[in-house]
């Protein structure tokens, strides 16, 4: 098999989120009841038949790049029972329109690749409270080569960028970044804004308080005169806001001195960012280091900007 391009790996990435975030509407759709958490952890039906489905085209595409994914069939089997795997397995066969039993569903949600480069880095529901909640989350996908993020893909179904409701946005270093409906469409350059005055520009941080201190936001925000204002939203679809230049900055402090940020959460997003023209690193500056595993272990935080704001708040934040 010859190396395929990123392009070529781009159109796979898309092609799986799409259809996964279209499973996790149609599980949202569903009512409740296929709604609630399994187990104590914050985790649905939904999260476990996107990452089938991106997971199976993964496999059935590129069976020897490596895979990095947020979660495994023993949680589903052990609080989820058998009645959970085929609940899954039945969303999953409705999206894709062929069987899947209960082994492939296994197969699939633990499907892990080979040791090849590049690295996929999949969150099949990232933001699963604020999905729970009827708010912001983001289906991600990103590609890792040589420790760094070189695309991203991230499914949106409730975020609108450009007046369109519902986006799949999607780009990388030195590729650009686009925004298309998520149904279906053609895409369109995005680029991160071009406000430069503290007093104008907005910040983003998460709703939950426990994924980044909202006190080190508030007082970045107020040393800064960062006046554009703050809103607090789920998952990545921060980082789709800042790289459509909806906000000039998504801060994201730790709250824990021990926390170590999951790949899965940074590279679709990442990588994004930095395609529109924006900028990614650590609350030291320093460049966000994807060679680690599956956690950030030599990085503090995340700090994504339009590039312009970047060096303000870098000097505010503790
Ligand atoms: P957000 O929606 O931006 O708040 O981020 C959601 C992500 O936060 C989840 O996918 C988790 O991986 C991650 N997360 C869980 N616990 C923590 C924590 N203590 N600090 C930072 N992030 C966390
Ligand atoms: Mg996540």
């Amino acid at each position: 098999m010859t190396t395929p391009d990123l392009g070529g790996m781009l159109a796979v990435a898309r092609r799986a989120v799409r259809a996964a975030a279209a499973l996790c509407m149609q599980v949202a759709a569903a009512g409740p009841h296929r709604l609630e958490k399994i187990g104590r952890e914050p985790v649905t039906l939904a999260d476990y038949g996107s990452q089938a489905l991106i997971l199976g085209l993964l496999a059935e595409s590129f069976p020897d790049h490596g895979v990095l994914a947020e979660e495994g069939s023993a949680h589903l089997l052990a609080e989820g029972g058998v009645s959970g795997v085929a609940a899954v397995a039945a969303f999953v066969a409705d999206a894709t329109g062929v069987e899947c039993s209960a082994e492939d569903l296994v197969g699939r949600i633990d499907h892990r690749g080979g040791r090849g480069t590049p690295l996929w880095a999949v969150d099949p529901i990232d933001g699963t409270k604020g999905f729970l909640r009827g708010d912001q989350f983001a289906v991600a996908v990103g590609l890792i080569d040589g420790g760094r993020p070189i695309a991203g893909v991230l499914g949106c179904p409730r975020l609108t960028i450009a007046g369109i409701e519902g986006v799949l946005v999607w780009g990388g270093p030195g590729l650009g970044a686009f925004v298309e409906p998520i149904a279906v469409g053609d895409p369109t350059p995005i680029a991160v804004s071009t406000v430069d005055e503290a007093r104008r520009a907005r910040v983003l941080g998460s709703v939950e308080t426990d994924h980044g201190d909202p006190e080190v936001i508030r007082r970045a925000v107020a040393r800064a005169g960062l006046g554009g204002g703050w809103v607090r939203i789920d998952s990545q679809a921060k980082y789709a806001a800042v790289a459509a230049g909806l906000a000039e900055a998504y801060l994201r402090p730790r709250n824990r001195a021990d926390w170590r940020e999951r790949v899965w959460d940074h590279a679709a997003g990442a990588a994004i960012v930095t395609g529109a023209g924006g900028r990614v690193t650590d609350l030291d500056g320093l460049d966000l280091d994807f060679s680690t595993g599956g956690t950030l272990e030599n990085n503090r935080g995340v700090l994504a900007t339009n590039g312009l704001v970047h060096g303000m708040v870098l000097g505010v934040v503790g």
